[in-house]
């Protein structure tokens, strides 16, 4: 049935994943983490059932569809306690950077394997020196005859040891200060000169996060993704998709979370009714649904309007859904920790650890203050304070 929100093929493909997802569920991505190492069987399964590449061209090998129904994915294996986060980066952001600006090689070469989930690409644009301020990054490229070479740092890349490569931004010599103007690299894992060094976070997660170090590495003309000048429209082209994926693994988080408490609340008796009867319980549980419900509206209309081409339309709503969604799992997942008084902190029900996973959706791709500032400036119209 096509709701008002969603068509019949959305709600089918919700249905699909969140079975895969339950397979899977919240004790398969613990002993994953567990065991330190990155979700293959999932990752892979999905591949094959055509999850991972919904939003990347049919003619090579994904989908044909967009961002809506890869949020779809990223959202329902979330509430199965399962998200895989490397979906904001490698489909979402890579293969719509590379489908929409990539040459013919390019796509030939990377996309089927992006679609099917054999290969996987990370993307680093945060740098330790410009951290929110992209305008300020520094990793540089420079002509060397036909070759480029590169030459920065970046921190907090995501599962760079997993991916067959990282996609760079970097900014080419002649336009070495001032306003950024981008341009993005494809670099081989392997490549000469591109080390990477783990940084250890204080998060309960698969993907594992980096620092990298570029040192003149040597890439060839056919490593530049789309025009040297293109400038911010093509980077925005993957980072709308970025703000709106992290929605998703936010909502998925939020709805997982609040499954659990759910159920608890409904169970745990310590006087003659369940403690769900309580309104100081049942209440915040309540309100936690609404802004998580709240969130997923304003993340489908990021998602249509970016699937519609409308890349001005939907940076403000993607920066908006991702702001809501960061905020609704911060607090689900708060709420849904209390609601089980001790056992929120025990590893049995194993709620405590997404507390610190809920607030990476608060920091990151951009912080809440940044898209704050954002509608102050943008939408508003109000000045600026830096
Ligand atoms: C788990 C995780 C995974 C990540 N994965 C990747 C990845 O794969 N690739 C990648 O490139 N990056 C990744 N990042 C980096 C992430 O995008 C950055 O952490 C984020 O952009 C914030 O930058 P920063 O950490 O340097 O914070 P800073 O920019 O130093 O900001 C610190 C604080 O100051 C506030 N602040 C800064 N400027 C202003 C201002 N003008 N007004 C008000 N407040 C301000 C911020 O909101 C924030 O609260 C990841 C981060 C995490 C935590």
């Amino acid at each position: 049935m096509t709701t008002l929100t969603e068509p019949e093929e959305h709600t089918a493909l919700r249905a699909a994943v969140g079975a895969l997802g339950k397979r899977y569920g919240r004790a398969y991505l613990t002993n994953v983490i567990a065991e330190g190492r990155p979700p293959t069987e999932l990752w892979s399964e999905a591949g094959k059932l055509g999850y991972l590449g919904v939003n990347l061209p049919e003619e090579y090998g994904g989908g044909g569809g967009g961002v809506s129904e890869l949020s779809i994915v990223l959202e329902e294996l979330g509430a199965s306690g399962s998200p895989l986060l490397m979906l904001v980066v490698s489909p979402a952001i890579c293969g719509t950077v590379i489908a929409r600006f990539g040459t013919p090689e390019q796509k030939r070469e990377w996309l089927p394997g992006l679609a099917d989930g054999t290969r996987i690409m990370a993307f680093g644009i945060t740098e330790p020196d410009a951290g929110s301020n992209a305008h300020r990054i520094t990793t540089t490229a420079r002509r060397d005859g036909a070759d480029w070479v590169l030459t920065g740092r970046k921190v907090f890349v995501s599962g760079v040891d997993h991916a067959d490569a990282t996609l760079i931004v970097g900014r080419t010599e002649d336009a070495r200060t001032g306003r950024l103007k981008p341009c993005l690299f494809i670099v081989p894992r392997d490549s000469e000169g591109f080390a990477r060094n783990p940084i250890d976070m204080e998060l309960s997660a698969a993907e594992k996060q980096f620092e990298l170090v570029l040192d003149d590495v040597r890439l060839p003309a056919g490593a530049l993704v789309g025009e040297e000048d293109a400038g911010l429209l093509q980077l925005f082209a993957g980072l709308n998709p970025e703000r709106i994926m992290t929605a998703a693994f936010a909502i998925g988080m939020g709805r997982y979370a609040l499954g659990k408490a759910v159920a608890y609340a409904r169970e745990r008796t310590v006087w003659q009714a369940p403690i769900g009867s309580h309104q100081a319980i049942a209440h915040p549980l309540a309100q936690a649904h609404i802004e998580l419900e709240l969130a997923r509206l304003m993340m489908q209309k990021a998602a249509r309007l970016y699937d519609a081409g409308d890349d001005a339309g939907a940076g403000e709503a993607a920066n908006m859904a991702k702001y809501a969604a960061g905020e609704a799992c911060a607090k689900a997942v708060d709420q849904a920790v209390h609601t089980l008084g001790g056992n929120g902190l025990t590893r049995e029900f194993g709620l405590a650890s997404l507390v610190t996973a809920a607030r990476v959706a608060r920091i990151a791709p951009v912080s809440r203050e940044m898209i704050l500032n954002y509608v102050s400036h943008q939408t508003l119209g109000l000045p600026k304070s830096y």
